[in-house]
């Protein structure tokens, strides 16, 4: 994963790119770097990130360029590795995000034709080939064009070369998308760096090939000039910024009232496509992530609610069982790339199967793998750890749930958004204060809340680095008791229903052992009072508010606590937000 951005148009390119490349460090950020044309091929590359630096990129000369906000996959960060990689002559310049598969073959035959490397990179064989191609025919377009077939894995490309005004963009697996404004022209892994400029929209489909001039765009698969849809993407520039907050995750946390409000109202029998409509005879799940969690949460009510049978696997483990032979396959994906995602469906489509999915990002490769797509709209989340699209995907799984139940749960759906307003003003300072100093935090639930207690646990360990582990609460004696004492607390959702009191009679195991113990639960619960360290009362009754509600706090101790520690919040270490290799 990385961010790459381009532009060819009458502006500065470098500032363009820059700027461009800061919205886009959500995708990696171990190193970046910028080449544009200007008196040759001009280059300026570093290790680190490119938020706070105050280096001379921004004086690179010329209207066209490129850039790369890395995320290793080959060679550790490190100027060299850092793209743009340059060819021998140093007058092609190439970025790219994902990883050529067979590279280790490519150089060694580069090597011995005599090429000289610079770089532990993959990328690093793309621009020596297009070097080759480009002393045959002189032709950057025509270069690219007889390299792509060379390459296999994934990857989306931008090219430039000292001799051409051109730019050269090329896409497979690895999304791309082209901004079309008026007299220039943009080039970017997602809409976030292209939003102040303009809203049309092209994505490029796997096997594209597009030559950017100002003035004149031309998108070429397998070697046949093409058209390709022109789509408006309604996302605001002020959704990609901070707007005063002091981090996006806590912005996204505050958006999500209305993201789920947003996606609540698009979604409905009638955006429902007719095979996803009707009550299907069973329901196969596949996520990565949070989506799985999201995943495990609608299982649950696909099964209880709906009565349908049901099916959740990691996406990544999909292809070792056996697939499904009837029913509905629904891939949940915030970013539209995620790789396994992508595999799974293909997989079941592969079986004949009705396959739904569920992204937050129009133009996403999961639309044109799976037969239809259902969006959020979160809007654009630049925190790497997902809460408002987590929120929004829960609001689509809930609108399907109550489509299979007749409109049950009309009521609760229209308001569900004011529980999540009423959820942010709670005061959980005393939870964080026990949280901060944890070695390890158990969290557990049963039904739906072992799923929020997966969820919460993740967030916790990605932003904050403690170690948190979410638990069906009855698994915990089979063996994480172990683990208890004084420096574990757990944070136990305990709702009224049928699990309430062997949740409560778990709470009571937790204490014995030595772990101080948070629970959420109802307003008024007193006895929760009673036998916990801290209680935190949730509003709502519903079980769909519960879930949210419960999420919420969860999701809130985790950035407070990550804020006491001192992390990066936004940018957790060793990890990008949109994984698009399996
Ligand atoms: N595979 C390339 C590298 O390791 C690109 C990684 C990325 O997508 O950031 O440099």
């Amino acid at each position: 994963m990385c961010g790459i951005v381009g532009y060819v148009g009458m502006r500065d390119a470098a500032p363009v790119i820059i700027e461009g490349l800061k919205k886009l460090e959500y995708r990696g950020y171990d190193s970046f770097g910028v080449a544009t044309l200007g008196s040759g091929i001009e280059l300026v590359k570093h290790q680190g990130r490119i938020s706070g630096y105050a280096g001379s990129a921004n004086q690179l000369h010329g209207k066209i360029g490129i850039g790369h906000t890395r995320w290793a996959t080959h060679g550790v960060p490190s100027d060299a590795n850092a793209h743009p990689h340059l060819d021998c002559a140093r007058r092609i310049a190439v970025v790219h995000n994902g990883i050529i598969e067979n590279f280790s073959s490519l150089k060694r035959d580069l090597i011995a034709r005599g090429h000289r490397f610079c770089s532990d990179t993959d990328t690093e064989v793309v621009v020596h080939l297009i070097e080759e191609a480009y002393a045959r025919d002189h032709d950057i377009l025509v270069a690219v064009q007889q390299t792509v077939p060379l390459l296999k894995g994934s990857f989306a490309l931008l090219v430039i070369t000292a001799d051409d005004p051109r730019l050269i963009a090329a896409r497979n697996q690895s999304p791309l998308v082209i901004g079309i404004g008026d007299g220039e022209h943009f080039a970017a892994s997602d809409m976030t760096p292209v939003l102040e400029y303009t809203e049309r929209a092209i994505f490029l489909e796997d096997g594209d090939i597009a030559s950017l001039l100002p003035e004149k765009i031309e998108i070429f698969h397998a070697g046949t000039l093409v058209s390709r849809e022109i789509q408006l993407i309604n996302w605001s520039p002020e959704q990609a910024k901070k707007g005063g907050f002091p981090h996006f995750m806590v912005k996204e946390i505050y958006e999500q009232p209305l993201a789920f409000f947003n996606t609540v109202c698009a979604t409905d029998t009638t955006t429902l496509p007719a095979f996803a409509a009707e009550k299907p005879s069973a329901v196969t799940i596949v996520a990565c992530g949070s989506s799985y969690h999201a995943g495990l949460i609608f299982r649950y009510l696909v099964e209880e609610i709906c009565g349908i049978p049901a099916r959740l696997e990691f996406a990544s483990e999909f292809r070792y069982f056996p697939p499904p032979v009837e029913g509905l396959v629904i891939g949940i994906t915030q970013s539209g790339e995620t790789a396994d995602t992508l595999t799974a469906l293909r997989k079941a489509r592969a079986q004949h199967c009705k396959t739904l999915a569920i992204t937050n990002v129009v133009g996403s490769s999961v639309s044109r793998v799976a037969d239809e797509t259902l969006f959020m709209c979160a809007g654009p989340e630049i925190s790497v750890a997902a809460t408002k699209s987590f929120v929004a995907q829960l609001a689509v799984l809930m609108q399907i749930t109550n489509c299979w139940t007749g409109g049950k749960c009309d009521e609760i759906l229209q308001h569900a958004h004011e529980v999540i307003d009423d959820t942010l003003l709670i005061d959980l300072s005393n939870a964080v204060s026990l949280c901060v100093g944890a070695a390890s935090i158990f969290y557990v639930g049963r039904g739906p809340f072992y799923a929020v207690s997966l969820e919460g646990a993740l967030k916790m360990k990605e932003i904050s680095y403690i170690h948190a582990e979410g638990y069906a609460a009855g698994e915990l004696k089979h063996g994480p008791f172990a683990l208890l004492s004084p420096e574990t607390p757990a944070i136990a959702i305990c709702m009224p229903g049928e699990t309430y009191d062997v949740m409560c009679s778990n709470i009571k195991e937790m204490k014995a052992r030595g772990a101080p113990v948070i629970a959420l639960g109802c307003v008024g619960d007193s006895e929760l009072v009673d036998i916990a360290d801290i209680f935190i009362p949730l509003p709502g009754t519903h079980l769909f508010a519960q879930i949210l509600s419960s999420l919420v706090v969860l999701q809130i101790i985790a950035y407070k606590t990550a804020v006491a520690l001192g992390r990066d919040v936004d940018k957790p270490r060793n990890l990008a937000k949109s994984v698009t290799v399996e």
